[in-house]
């Protein structure tokens, strides 16, 4: 057997069920390389004990026969999500040392599939970010080149699984934060529809739009993945769909013989670097030796998305950021006056700047006198987006472009500058938006040897058609089985 490593989920699952290797012996490989590549940030809690322990739970049910195929496999969550084994923080001071007295739904159902938690991964303070510079307890590195970020806000995802530390990990994307950091990192990524995953336990940033979803080395291990994370959760979030949990592994392999792929013309003008662009066309051509046929679409509004997408996540931002008053949960001030004085000082001392400035636009565009000229006509744009891409799915079956305009840039270029961060999102908004399901698939490699990811877009509920074209682009490519070096 390989090192437990340079193995995919779907070969780890394998090796467990052959019994070549145990619950316990690959918790233990996987903690060890965690505390070797402690340098990178990429874990803000692990704790040996409750992992062993849950490892321990995993090769009884296996002994014990009948277990699902994920049973012993290690994985790792965003620190988003609640848990009751480890300490939960969404990257913010304000919740230093919670503990979540119950789990998410997605924790949950990934834990009934039997995966065994390794910890917590970094991510920006509360989802806000495009590089993980954001989160309260230090940046993560990129494992590509360590100079650079690994893309955020799941950024301690996509470099922990980068890097070989965890197999897979849990993301969650608002606006692009599972897609992005998968690109940046040369992983395999997807945000299914909204409502596919309970939001249940998923700490909220902007309700109206945060899904979460499988970052992983292949398509195959984000269908494993998904399929354990999906399905209706109505007691719990109402936003939920009606849909039951798929077996996305089934149409894996089916062919792509007269799939039309719609290349939007706006994701391909000015502002996409050469590099990225050369890594995606390649990609395109691999598609079509495989029956697929391209075709150009128009998603008229991509622009507007940014201005729209920063208006209303801040505003449902700074609604579900009002429970973090210094009562409820985790930090308080130390000293203060009186109740108004402690909810400002604790909400001063736990927020970052980000946060604060989140906060502050949402406020300010939801107040009387400026709701109708900012928030009424941004829900009005994001409907007319939505409708742009099912007057695009009457061309086309699936949208493919590039997931981000650049490679990874290097730590602290942005600087204080959050908008160079907001028009980064560009090619990922359009599709949150509108509440459609979107991947990134490794497509190349760009300037510094950085990895490209090719963007997937389908139609509401085509999960299962965006990973087979990823499936099938990875029989024919080996960009996702290459590994940084440093972390063989
Ligand atoms: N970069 C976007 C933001 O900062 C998206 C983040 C996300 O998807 N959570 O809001």
């Amino acid at each position: 057997m390989s090192a437990p490593h340079e193995l995919t989920v779907a070969q780890l699952g394998a090796e467990l069920q052959a019994k070549r290797v145990s619950a316990v012996e690959l918790a233990e490989h996987f903690l060890s390389r965690i505390d070797q590549h402690a340098d990178l940030g990429a874990f803000l809690a692990t704790d040996r004990a409750a992992t062993l322990a849950q490892a321990r739970a995993a090769d009884a049910r296996r002994a014990a026969g009948g277990a699902p195929l994920l049973t012993g496999v290690p994985l790792a969550h965003k620190d988003i999500f609640v848990t009751r084994d480890f300490p939960t923080t969404a990257g913010s001071r304000i919740l230093a040392g919670y503990r979540s007295p119950f789990d998410a739904t997605v924790v949950r159902r990934l834990a009934e599939g039997g995966m065994v938690c390794l910890g917590k991964l970094s991510c920006d303070e509360f989802a806000m970010g495009s590089a993980n510079e954001n989160c309260a307890f230090g940046p993560v590195k990129n494992p590509w080149d360590v100079s650079r970020v690994p893309g955020g806000s799941s950024g301690g995802s996509a470099a922990a699984v980068a890097a070989g530390l965890v197999p897979a990990a849990t993301g969650t994307d608002t606006g692009g934060s599972i897609r992005q950091p998968a690109s940046f990192c040369g992983l395999t990524g997807i945000k299914p529809t909204y409502g596919r995953a309970s939001r249940y336990g998923m700490i909220a940033f902007a309700s109206s739009l945060d899904q979460a979803g499988p970052m992983a080395r292949t398509a195959e291990d984000c269908a494993l993945l998904l399929s354990a994370m999906c399905g209706p959760d109505p007691d719990r979030d109402a936003t939920s769909l009606d849909e039951p949990a798929e077996d996305f592994t089934r149409t894996l392999n089916d062919g792509l013989d007269g799939l039309r792929i719609g290349l939007p013309k706006e994701f391909f003008a000015g502002g996409l670097a050469a590099d990225v662009r050369a890594a995606i066309d390649a990609a395109l051509a691999e598609l079509q030796k495989l029956g697929a046929q391209l075709v150009e679409i128009s998603l008229p509004r991509t622009e507007l998305a940014i201005p729209v997408y920063y208006v209303i996540a801040p505003a449902e931002a700074s609604s579900n950021l009002s429970r973090f008053d210094g009562v409820k949960f985790g930090l308080r001030a130390p000293q203060y006056a009186d109740l108004e004085d402690m909810y400002k000082k604790t909400r001063s001392q736990g927020f970052g700047d980000e946060v604060q400035r989140r906060i502050m636009t949402g406020t300010y565009v939801l107040s009387h006198g400026y709701y109708d000229a900012y928030y009424l006509q941004a829900q009005k744009i994001r409907r007319m987006i939505a409708g742009d891409f099912q007057q695009a799915f009457t061309q086309c079956d699936v949208i493919a472009g590039p997931v981000a305009p650049s490679v990874a840039w290097h730590l602290g270029a942005h600087g204080a500058d959050p908008l160079a961060d907001y028009l980064a999102d560009i090619y990922t908004l359009p599709a949150s938006l509108a509440g459609l399901p979107g991947m990134s698939v490794p497509a190349g490699f760009g300037e510094g040897g950085m990895p490209v990811g090719l963007q997937l877009i389908g139609n509401y509920l085509q999960e299962g058609r965006l990973l087979n074209v990823a499936h099938r682009l990875q029989q024919a490519t080996d960009f996702h089985l290459r590994r940084p070096e440093g972390f063989l």
